[in-house]
């Protein structure tokens, strides 16, 4: 959040006011810093530089096009999680030797797309997809390169729904059944084994979990290398948290310091996926108060984002950090209030009892912390054309994805000629 800060009385991102965004863009708003995004990719990048390393950005978290650009300048990989996301990484540029492939459904398209572009590997979450995969790669005559993504049945201690390496977990491979896995992935012809991968959950604020389940995974790996099999790349996931509120997560500096001793001897190629670490405080959402409310219970301030736009709030309980874009209101009598949106849902809200001071309707809030898993879960529920996002550099703004229309939102639909 360090790039957004108040200056002559008003909110900047960066070196140009909010206000001045909004009034060439309307709200709700994406904004994000150059600086910031840059800040931590590098952080990341350079806490690992003692160790052969790539990182592959966790796309899922943003995938807008001039990000991922951004990204690959840098030298960053990708981390995939669809065909879609395979098709924007190559349209941004993105090298396919950087980009790996994760999940629990990939299909028979979105494997032969994969192949076809010679991404570095996939990481194969069970014994059915690791058949499908050779599978393909046999009707097109090549080997896939895989990495097993075991379940290490560790906690990472955050939101249930974001926790992802416990045995209740739909991802990965049991932990338990791994050594008789990575017998059938060697066994396969078309398929060569060439690393292992974990990741535990997201908005991680230990590094123990980390460490624990890294622990976990070595083991594993000696008992595969004494079976034969080379272990090339060892893939960390992603995870690390950020601070919303007063969270302190460990810096990637102190991830890598606690990592570093168990895998430098190894030889192998240390992957990490991190991905709302890198890009969770360069964004915030813009909103414009539409209505304050004196309900029976609760006093509610109605704004033009909804849950459409951010879900956060809605879907695990997030908080939001929410300041005042002019500056002069920061002082303003405080009230406990919900911060709602139009959506006709009682679950769309961005704060719930939270004490903000009075600002007028017409004025604008900023929700601080916007930047992962923002705008990419955003949808068009009730028929809300999804909002731009502008990259600020410098004195800059810059619109890389423009509101959309009324006509983007009937894009692909069809009135049958029977109904005429
Ligand atoms: C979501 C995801 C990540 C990124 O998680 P963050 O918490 O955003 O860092 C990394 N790897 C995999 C496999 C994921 O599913």
């Amino acid at each position: 959040m360090e790039d957004f800060q108040y200056r002559e009385g008003e909110l900047y991102c960066e070196d140009v006011p909010v206000s001045r965004i909004i009034k060439e863009y309307g709200t709700p708003c994406y904004i994000y810093s150059h600086a910031s995004l840059l800040r931590q990719y590098r952080a990341y990048d350079s806490a690992f530089s003692g160790i052969p390393h790539i990182i592959a950005f966790a796309m899922k978290a943003n995938s807008n096009l001039a990000i991922l650009r951004l990204m690959a300048k840098e030298g960053s990989g990708v981390d995939i999680v669809s065909g879609g996301e395979l098709f924007r990484a190559l349209r941004a540029g993105v090298p396919p030797q950087k980009i790996v492939f994760a999940g629990v459904g990939k299909n028979p398209d979105e494997i032969r797309d994969a192949l076809k572009t010679d991404i570095l590997m996939f990481n194969v979450e069970s014994s059915a997809e690791l058949q499908a995969i050779n599978d393909v790669a046999a009707s097109m005559g090549v080997r896939a390169r895989v990495a097993l993504r075991i379940n290490p049945d560790i906690d990472p201690k955050t939101h249930p729904y974001i926790s992802t390496g416990l045995k209740k977990s739909k991802f990965g491979i049991a932990a338990d059944r791994a050594l008789e896995e990575f017998k059938l992935a060697t066994s396969l012809k078309h398929i060569e084994v060439v690393g292992v991968h974990k990741h535990i959950g997201s908005q991680l604020t230990e590094v123990t979990p980390f460490v624990e389940a890294l622990k976990k995974i070595l083991g594993l790996v000696q008992q595969v290398k004494a079976h034969g099999t080379d272990i090339r790349y060892i893939n960390i996931g992603g995870g690390l948290g950020i601070t919303y509120s007063d969270e302190k997560p460990p810096k990637p500096q102190d991830l890598a310091a606690a990592i570093a001793p168990l895998v430098q001897h190894l030889n192998c190629t240390l992957i990490m996926e991190p991905g709302r670490n890198i890009v969770g405080n360069a964004g915030s959402l813009i909103t414009r108060i539409l209505y304050t409310k004196q309900g029976e219970a609760k006093r509610f301030v109605i704004v033009d984002a909804a849950m459409n736009d951010l879900i956060r709030p809605s879907l695990y309980g997030a908080y939001h950090e929410i300041r005042p874009v002019q500056q002069r209101f920061v002082q303003a009598a405080t009230h406990m209030v919900d911060v709602v949106g139009p959506v006709c849902e009682s679950g769309d809200f961005l704060a719930k009892d939270r004490t903000l001071p009075e600002v007028p309707p017409g004025e604008f809030l900023a929700v601080m912390s916007a930047g992962a898993y923002g705008f990419v879960m955003s949808s068009n529920y009730n028929s809300r054309p999804r909002s731009p996002e502008v990259l600020v550099r410098g004195g800059e703004a810059h619109l890389i994805r423009a509101r959309e229309t009324y006509e983007d939102l009937v894009k692909g639909e069809a009135i049958p000629a029977f109904l005429n």
